[in-house]
């Protein structure tokens, strides 16, 4: 089984990861957790390029391409591997960031379906789940945690601007319009627990558990 976790800066998506792998585990599923751009050794090193700015020379063609190969490491030694010992598989991101970052960004929907066909190689997900937030509430929480950890400030793409957000909002919602089975949106203003519990139902709605 294999679950992905969408949505803008700020969601919420790696705390409600966590905690469905707990409630995953609980019922005596092993779950692996991951995320994009990342998850193997290869394309963690990818990340690094790409979020603090190494590969900024590159175009938006490129650029898309080096997450393309982050994907494909990511899926051959940690998704695809995983799905076969028969493990569940959340993942924090997935080939839905591609189409809302890198399209937003300007590049050929055409283009990056090449590149998803080829980085995927078959292996697509089960459920998408969308964390939907306004981005000024996203952005708040990415600053708050910021000056929390003390981590440095929000990264390249975080600091993007808030109408360069707000149209990133607008396409992933039309992805899960326009693939209503596989996705299910949760509204990510609502507090912590609640998210959670909506997680829960959509993910019992979709498989026997
Ligand atoms: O999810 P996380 O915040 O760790 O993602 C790292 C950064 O990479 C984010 O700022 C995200 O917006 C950006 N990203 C992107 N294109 C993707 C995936 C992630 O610009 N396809
Ligand atoms: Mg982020």
């Amino acid at each position: 089984r294999f679950i992905t976790f969408e949505g803008g800066e700020g969601a919420g998506k790696t705390t409600q990861i966590k905690r469905l792998k707990s409630y995953l585990e609980d019922r005596g599923r092993k779950t692996v957790v991951t995320r994009e751009p990342g998850g193997s050794p290869g394309a963690e090193k990818i990340r690094e390029m790409l979020l603090s700015g190494a590969a900024r020379d590159l175009g938006p063609r490129g650029e898309a391409m080096l997450f393309a190969a982050a994907r494909a490491d990511h899926v051959d030694h940690t998704i695809l591997p995983a799905l076969e010992r028969g493990e569940w598989v959340l993942c924090d991101r997935f080939a839905d960031s591609t189409r809302v970052y890198q399209g937003e960004a300007g590049v050929d929907p055409a283009y990056l379906d090449l590149l998803e066909t080829a980085a995927v190689a078959g292996v697509r997900p089960d459920l998408t789940i969308l964390i939907d937030v306004p981005p000024e509430i996203g952005l708040q929480r990415v600053n708050s945690r910021a000056a929390e950890t003390a981590s440095g400030g929000p990264d390249r793409f975080e600091a993007d601007d808030l109408k360069v957000h707000e149209r990133r909002r607008v396409l992933f919602l039309e992805l899960a319009r326009s693939h209503p089975q596989r996705f299910a949106v949760i509204d990510g203003r609502q507090d912590a627990d609640k998210v959670t519990g909506d997680i829960r139902k959509a993910v019992e709605a979709h498989f026997a558990l």
